[in-house]
């Protein structure tokens, strides 16, 4: 189990749980170190401060940012940001009308494909989030079209799916500025998820260091360590740090829980070793003084 868990979702893009519930799993599987990072969204930070103040949790605000690069969307991860920078406020602004415009379009063709009305369901469904493509694969599952949200990308809204609809995200270099606007780290999330080749990704680090990008994603669920290693020597060789996290969306996923992650591997330097004052370990939790004093305690009982 890992003390730092920098990735994760609440309902207020694609995750299931609250930020407050969130938080509260977390600090139950002994995350002490946990970044919210919603996609194109903060709307969940000022929750979860809250309940990590409760919980003697650090609660690291962050975001995840849907870039254009090339043919492909890149998720950038932005760690200990600001979440009033204006920059970043007005990038993100801009990310969610692109959100509501592609998901109007994508309801749209899925209409001509047969499946009806599907945008107020989703405003009503998730009234908290920006909408994604995961929440339309929900609403397809629920309808019984398709077994998985896996086959509804496949079959409707992935790539190659019927009803698919390019994004028309931010350029790599305008979400890596808005990071670094905000005070915070830029990070390549899950690099190995992109279907790059070796030379490919070593492209994309190339531009996302020129861009401004700070740090990579090098521990996540199903990373192998021979493919970690290997992107960890791209990131040396770079001066780019490591960070690390479980992108938990829902308990209902298996595969993914809060503070589960690989180790990261050797000769690393992390986002928490290169930034400490992000990312500061919360003090343990105090006794109170008068549990300390069994004398006063029982002559209070007393009177
Ligand atoms: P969007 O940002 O609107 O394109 O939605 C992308 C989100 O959908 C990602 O953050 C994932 O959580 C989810 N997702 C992407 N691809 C798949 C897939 N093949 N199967 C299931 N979920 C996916
Ligand atoms: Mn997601
Ligand atoms: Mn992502
Ligand atoms: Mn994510």
């Amino acid at each position: 189990m890992n003390v730092y868990d920098l990735h994760c979702h609440s309902h207020c893009s694609d995750g299931e749980l609250s930020p407050a519930a969130l938080v509260a799993r977390a600090a139950g599987r002994g995350v002490r170190v946990l970044a919210l990072s919603d996609h194109d969204s903060l709307a969940g930070l000022p929750e979860a401060q809250a309940a990590a103040r409760e919980q003697w949790l650090t609660l690291v605000p962050a975001v995840e940012i849907s870039v254009a690069y090339q043919k492909l969307e890149i998720h950038i991860v932005g760690l200990g940001i600001d979440p009033a920078a204006p920059a970043l406020v007005a990038g993100l602004a801009a990310q969610q009308a692109r959100r509501w415009r592609r998901a109007e379009a994508m309801a749209e063709k899925l209409g001509k494909d047969g499946v009806a009305d599907l945008l107020p369901v989703l405003r009503a469904r998730f009234p908290h989030a920006a909408p994604t493509r995961s929440h339309f694969a929900q609403l397809l599952v629920e309808r019984g079209l398709v077994r998985d949200n896996e086959r509804a990308f496949a079959r409707y809204i992935g790539r190659k799916g019927s009803s698919y609809v390019p994004a028309e995200w931010a350029t790599l270099a305008d979400g890596v500025q808005w990071i670094r606007a905000a005070g915070g780290i830029p990070v390549l999330a899950h690099p190995g998820r992109y279907g790059l080749s070796g030379s490919g990704l070593e492209k994309l680090l190339d531009e996302f260091v020129a861009a401004g990008g700070q740090a990579m994603e090098l521990s996540y669920p199903q990373l192998f360590p021979k493919e970690a290693q290997k992107m960890a020597r791209s990131a040396r060789k770079r001066g780019l740090w490591a960070s690390q996290g479980s992108d938990f969306h829902s308990p209902a996923q298996s595969w993914t829980e809060l503070g589960k992650m690989p180790p990261q591997p050797p000769e690393v330097i992390t986002v928490w070793q290169a930034r400490p004052e992000l990312f500061p370990l919360p003090p343990t939790q105090e006794i109170p003084s008068t549990m300390l004093e069994p004398n006063t305690m029982a002559q209070e009982a007393q009177s």
